[in-house]
């Protein structure tokens, strides 16, 4: 066994820097929170799969490589020959690498030839990439590095709870007086100097309020608005209407409060607003970014150094997730499926004529649940834990000819299965993530994999042969695929070229775009020029719209969803660790003891909660901090105990980003 490895934490997007010797982690250049500190577990979990699985008279039973892969060939030509190409779809994940997130796309659009590809990125920061991408013409995460926020003055943060979701990151807000906007009172809200508390689903009437009193109380960046924007001629007429008084009837937040937000914003020499997903995760989320792009657009802050915008991106690799080619409507490096340009510089670096690749597909939800989707191949995740609507979803997934999942672990979707092959985790393999300030990192392998087990690329290289596919186009290097991916994305906005794996190793720096070997990296993006053609960043007119779902007599509260610091995700990696299970074991649904004595539902109890898709089972929580009006439930527990059995599949119209922050619920005592 190999020691001593300096790596990166298996988890979120901050990548904080470990050394694992063996299975035992030590920090390395920072701090790391209970997940990081307890990462080595996960490479000694029971139950790692170290075989192939085929499902046989109704039984998940082990088989070999060999079969199992030329089982789900053979099915996936009969299916493509019945239903045509597009009945096989594929489901990517936002903790893969960068090399096998472009492989997917890959192997998606050459080796299967179908258009429905997407990833659980799509249920996670959709909306701030769309935001971003109209607003600035590109979206980066942290378009400037994140000690950037040590010397701020003041930072707004939308719905973001990093005290929570990623507890080292604060140590950047130590000196900013922070804002928060959240209806919850969570540790970061603890931190804040102002909380303000919307209404759920009301954020974007919040962030126009909070625009109207900084042009309102003479805080407009006019210079800067002239010099560096167009749009707002379109925007204001729009915000004109929410006076402080308007928008505190609407969301709830007093007006002073609104006011007094403008005012330490606009007075602040260096400020930051960034979101997360409370402001994200709505069917008018982009929308609801975009308002906050405005407002820090209006105060001058984006492309100005020291100042900034950003979205605080969620995943390991949420970053290089979304840009590498696995979302419906992009080839690598951010180029648009659509654009004929990108798609002849990608065909040639693929070797195929770039009318054989296919056009965009299905959004996540939409691939999911769609009658014309016959076989799905899931990489990276657990979409019936983290899909919304999911006993909907468990239905569809269950009628499919085909379902094939690829983890190290027996999750909830890879029981389900009917193939499950069983691969490398995050110590085991080589690869780089793209962290969520742009920053390519390099994760080194520290240990090698169970026998037994393949890493994804083998996974892909296999069927891609057994599908006809020459061998030499998907190899199974992660330096190789990432050599190919440098020339896929040369030129493009998120470019990649100057990066190789001996720079990384040798411990430089480098934030994309990188677009030769000599080139430093861009640390910081848009000082001189936005990516829009004129260099302009846009103002986008957004105006309120309100939850797709509000509360009602027969469902009179709405249910909020969210994390919780001891478990990521869909909890398939964090339920297996003993440690964090010990810390939160399972489902609970926090309720304003008011509310809860109402009815009738004592601190312990297990109640139901009920939408109008679905009950969830989960211990009730009496919350004095929150909202009478609001019950929360995080999303990372399995069966009758998922917060997704609840949630409303109403998808933004940009980012088809589900609406899992807000759906109408009741509560009932358990029988
Ligand atoms: Fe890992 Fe994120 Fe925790 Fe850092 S903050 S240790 S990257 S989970």
């Amino acid at each position: 066994m190999e020691s001593g490895v300096a790596t990166h934490c298996p988890y979120c997007a901050l990548q904080c820097g470990m050394v694992l010797s063996g299975s035992r982690v030590s920090e390395r250049g920072g701090g790391l929170c209970q997940k990081g500190w307890t990462a080595g577990q996960l490479l000694e979990v029971p139950g790692r799969l170290t075989t192939p699985l085929v499902r046989r008279r109704g039984a998940l039973r082990p088989a070999g490589w060999d079969e199992a892969l030329a089982l789900v060939a053979d099915r996936i030509r009969e299916l493509q020959v019945r239903h045509g190409k597009d009945a096989v779809a594929v489901f990517g994940g936002g903790g893969l690498t960068n090399e096998k997130a472009y492989q997917l796309g890959k192997f998606a659009r050459v080796a299967l030839g179908t258009a429905q590809i997407d990833y659980n990125g799509r249920f996670c920061m959709s909306s701030a990439a769309a935001a971003g991408t109209r607003a600035f013409g590109v979206d980066r995460g942290l378009p400037f590095p994140k000690s950037d926020l040590d010397s701020s003055d003041v930072v707004l943060l939308a719905g973001a709870n990093p005290a929570e979701t990623m507890p080292p990151f604060t140590a950047h807000l130590r000196r900013a007086r922070l804002i928060v906007v959240d209806p919850r009172h969570t540790p970061t809200a603890e931190r804040a100097a102002l909380h303000l508390r919307p209404t759920p689903g009301t954020d974007l009437a919040l962030a126009l309020g909070i625009l109207h009193a900084v042009v309102a109380d003479g805080y407009l960046r006019e210079d800067y608005v002239r010099a560096r924007t167009t749009g707002f001629g379109e925007v204001w007429p729009i915000v004109a209407h929410w006076w402080p008084e308007r928008t505190e009837r609407v969301t709830g937040v007093p007006s002073a409060d609104l006011r007094a937000a403008a005012a330490m914003l606009g007075e602040a020499g260096r400020a930051h607003v960034l979101t997360g997903r409370g402001s994200e995760q709505h069917a008018d989320g982009t929308d609801t970014v975009s308002a906050w792009i405005n407002l820090a657009l209006a105060l001058g802050l984006p492309g100005t150094r020291g100042s900034g915008f950003g979205c605080l991106t969620g995943q390991g690799n949420g970053q290089g997730g979304r840009e590498l080619g696995q979302k419906c409507d992009q080839l690598p490096g951010y180029r648009a499926i659509t654009d004929p340009a990108a798609r002849e510089h990608v065909a040639r670096v693929w070797g195929v004529p770039p009318d054989s690749l296919p056009g965009p597909g299905k959004s996540a939800y939409e691939l999911l649940v769609s009658p014309e989707t016959r076989a799905l191949l899931v990489f990276g995740s657990n979409p019936l834990v983290s899909a919304p609507r999911a006993a909907h979803v468990a239905g569809r997934l269950a009628e499919l000819d085909l379902l094939v999942v690829a983890d190290f672990v027996l999750s909830e979707t890879a029981a389900a299965a009917d193939v499950v092959l069983p691969v490398t985790q995050w110590a085991e393999e080589d690869g780089t993530m793209t962290d969520l300030e742009g920053r390519v990192l390099a994760r080194q392998r520290a240990l090698a994999p169970p026998a037994g087990v393949r890493s994804d690329l083998e996974v892909l290289h296999g069927l891609a042969v057994h599908l006809g596919q020459p061998p030499g186009r998907f190899p199974c290097e992660p330096e190789s695929v990432f050599s190919e991916l440098r020339r896929a994305t040369a030129g493009a906005p998120a470019d990649y070229s100057g990066i190789t794996y001996e720079r990384l190793r040798g411990g430089e720096v480098l934030h994309w775009p990188v677009p030769d070997t000599a080139h430093p990296g861009t640390p910081r993006l848009f000082l001189d020029r936005f990516a829009h053609a004129d260099g302009r960043a846009r103002f986008v007119p957004v105006d309120h719209r309100g939850p797709a779902e509000p509360p009602d007599p027969a469902y009179p509260l709405v249910a909020t969803t969210g994390r919780v610091l001891a478990h990521y995700q869909s909890g398939a990696q964090t339920r297996r660790v003993p440690e964090l299970v010990a810390t939160v074991p399972e489902a609970y649904v926090e309720v304003h003891p008011d509310t809860a004595n109402r009815l009738g539902l004592g601190d312990g109890v297990l109640a139901s909660v009920v939408s109008r898709r679905g009950r969830t089972r989960a211990r009730v929580r009496h919350e004095p901090s929150l909202r009478g009006d609001t019950v929360f439930l995080p999303f990372h527990f399995p069966g009758d105990g998922r917060a997704n059995l609840l949630t409303n599949p109403a998808l933004d119209p940009v980012s088809r980003m589900p609406e899992f922050k807000v759906c109408a619920v009741r509560l009932e005592e358990e029988a």
